[in-house]
């Protein structure tokens, strides 16, 4: 595995992410924020409390890479998703990569009428975006690399890794094997 950043500059990182989503919506009305889920996992649990207004939490689940390093077909189960009409809201991903998942996000939670909607990752790829919508709040920029870790997964695996990593071909061999068992 090579690392990409270390579990202190994921820290920092995730600091610094709180503090503009904290000084842009200020400290004294309540925020609905929504995790995307599975990769947002634990990005979500470190960001949420380093945040300092009243908070709704919920999730939905967006999945687009079943099972590989490539972006699939998107398929969205909002079944556990809380009211957010009449609500500010904020999505939390992992990574902005094409771009898909959260401009699909986007317009389905505006569509419930949240009365805005804005969206945090913690990464934001550099690569070309297929759609015109940017995150508006993003810790990191990174290369065009698959990675792993801190909530982000191979196979349903290494999403417990404290740190980012791009993998090495002979582990993503090794990992098939794994997940297999
Ligand atoms: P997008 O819709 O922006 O193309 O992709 C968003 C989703 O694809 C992310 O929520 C994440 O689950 C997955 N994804 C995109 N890039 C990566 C990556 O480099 N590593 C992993 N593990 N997942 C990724
Ligand atoms: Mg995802
Ligand atoms: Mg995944």
């Amino acid at each position: 595995m090579r690392t990409l950043l270390t579990e202190q500059e994921l820290n920092e990182g995730v600091d610094r992410l709180a503090k503009e989503i904290d000084s842009h919506y200020g400290a004294d009305r309540p925020l609905t924020l929504i995790a995307v889920m599975t990769g947002s996992l634990v990005l979500f649990a470190d960001l949420i409390r380093r945040l300092s207004m009243p908070q709704r939490i919920g999730v939905i689940q967006a999945a687009s890479y079943r099972g590989g390093m490539r972006s699939g077909e998107l398929t969205v189960d909002a079944a556990m998703l809380i009211d957010v009409a009449n609500r500010n809201v904020l999505l939390v991903d992992d990574i902005f990569d094409t771009g898909k998942t959260l401009d699909h996000l986007t317009v389905l939670i505006r569509d419930l009428g949240a009365k805005s909607v804005k969206s945090a990752v913690l990464l934001h790829k550099q690569r070309e975006h297929v759609v015109d919508l940017r995150p508006d709040f993003a810790a990191f920029q990174i290369p065009d690399e698959f990675v792993v870790g801190y909530g982000l997964d191979y196979l349903d695996m290494y999403r417990n890794l404290p740190y980012l990593g791009v993998l090495e071909p002979a582990e993503i061999q090794a990992t098939a094997d794994q997940a297999a068992s």
